[in-house]
């Protein structure tokens, strides 16, 4: 388990071993071809078999994201890759155990779409060379299969950036769910009645932790104090107040009850599945200092005591070519 210690230790060491890998490339080499969809570009990364970077692509995405212009986009980022023996497309959303349906996928505004059909017939490619997955799903077994959470076979990932999301691997399967849900750590509730949430329901730790609704707190409440420096909705500024925490005291205690339910949610987590590695990610996590420390030198006095001995702490190491290698390589999944 590359990247892995203990809380102390990690804590002193982040950021020192943040990584992006470029392998050479090599013409005529048989590939797995992982894309990544997010909401303002395509990242699309061809492997060969020991999961080396031998292609990679970055486009910015055209207005027309339904699903029929998302395969369209998809397939012209694809005409320059040869060789492609399979492919797995990652996006955030939930969708079927098997990736045949994607029920919900609020960015990019589909709801039942039968997009892998679709992807399917638009590019030739027979379904059991295509894999449609989650997008954090894939950043995970990315990181399992070449990165932080290479050699760890229970694993929880913990993503906190605009949103907050999970994903688990159990004895070395990622684990679905029975209706492909499984995983879902933004939406484990820490206050009965708490603040809604974008899913529809109240008191998820989304809607404290995730850096949409950070935002959204920490600009009512300085208009609320009057403090200066947060007058456009739009442009929120959490590094500022993160850098402030500590003199301010509205931010102060924001940022304690908000460290408090993310630290909550992952703890409980963690004591439900009992994993080897805690696997972090995401902006709100890495570039607030102060929120990141404070949430997890909560973490782990909270977890039960013998679900912490063999726990370990790592954030993930693959960046942006996490979610492309872990959809290609789910594409080779059964
Ligand atoms: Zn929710």
């Amino acid at each position: 388990m590359r990247g892995a210690r203990t809380l102390e230790t990690f804590l002193r060491d982040f950021g020192r071993d943040h990584q992006r890998r470029r392998g050479p490339n090599r013409e005529g080499t048989r590939v797995r071809v992982g894309v990544d969809v997010g909401g303002t570009h395509l990242r699309v990364e061809a492997f060969d078999d020991d999961w080396k970077s031998v292609e990679r692509l970055k486009i910015r995405v055209r207005d027309d994201m339904s699903p029929a212009g998302v395969a369209g986009q998809i397939k012209s980022a694809l005409e320059g890759f040869s060789g492609i023996e399979s492919l797995g497309v990652g996006l955030a959303g939930q969708m079927s155990a098997d990736g045949s349906m994607v029920y919900n996928a609020p960015n990019l505004g589909w709801r039942n779409v039968a997009f892998k059909a679709e992807l399917s017939t638009l590019l030739g490619l027979g379904s059991d060379r295509l894999a449609v997955v989650n997008d954090l799903n894939a950043v995970l077994w990315g990181e399992y299969v070449a990165g932080a959470a290479k050699g760890a076979t229970d694993v929880l990932a913990a993503w906190v950036g605009s949103g907050v999301g999970g994903a688990i691997i159990a004895d070395g399967r990622l684990v679905i769910g029975a209706g492909g849900k499984a995983g879902e750590l933004g939406h484990v509730k820490v206050v009965v009645g708490g603040r809604r949430c974008g899913c529809g329901q109240d008191g998820c730790v989304e809607a404290y932790a995730g850096g949409v609704h950070l935002e959204k707190q920490v600009y009512a409440l300085a208009a609320e104090h009057g403090l200066p420096g947060f007058e456009d909705p739009n442009a929120i500024d959490l590094a500022l107040v993160d850098s402030q925490y500590r003199d301010v005291a509205v931010w102060t205690e924001l940022w304690e009850k908000n460290t408090s339910y993310l630290a909550l949610a992952i703890a409980n987590a963690l004591t439900v599945l009992n994993p080897s590695l805690l696997l972090l990610g995401g902006g709100v996590l890495e570039n607030l200092e102060n929120f990141r420390d404070l949430t997890l030198r909560k973490v782990v006095p909270l977890v039960l005591d013998a679900a912490r001995e063999d726990l370990r702490i790592a954030f993930g190491e693959l960046g942006d070519g996490a979610g492309t290698l872990g959809a290609a390589a789910l594409s080779l999944q059964p």
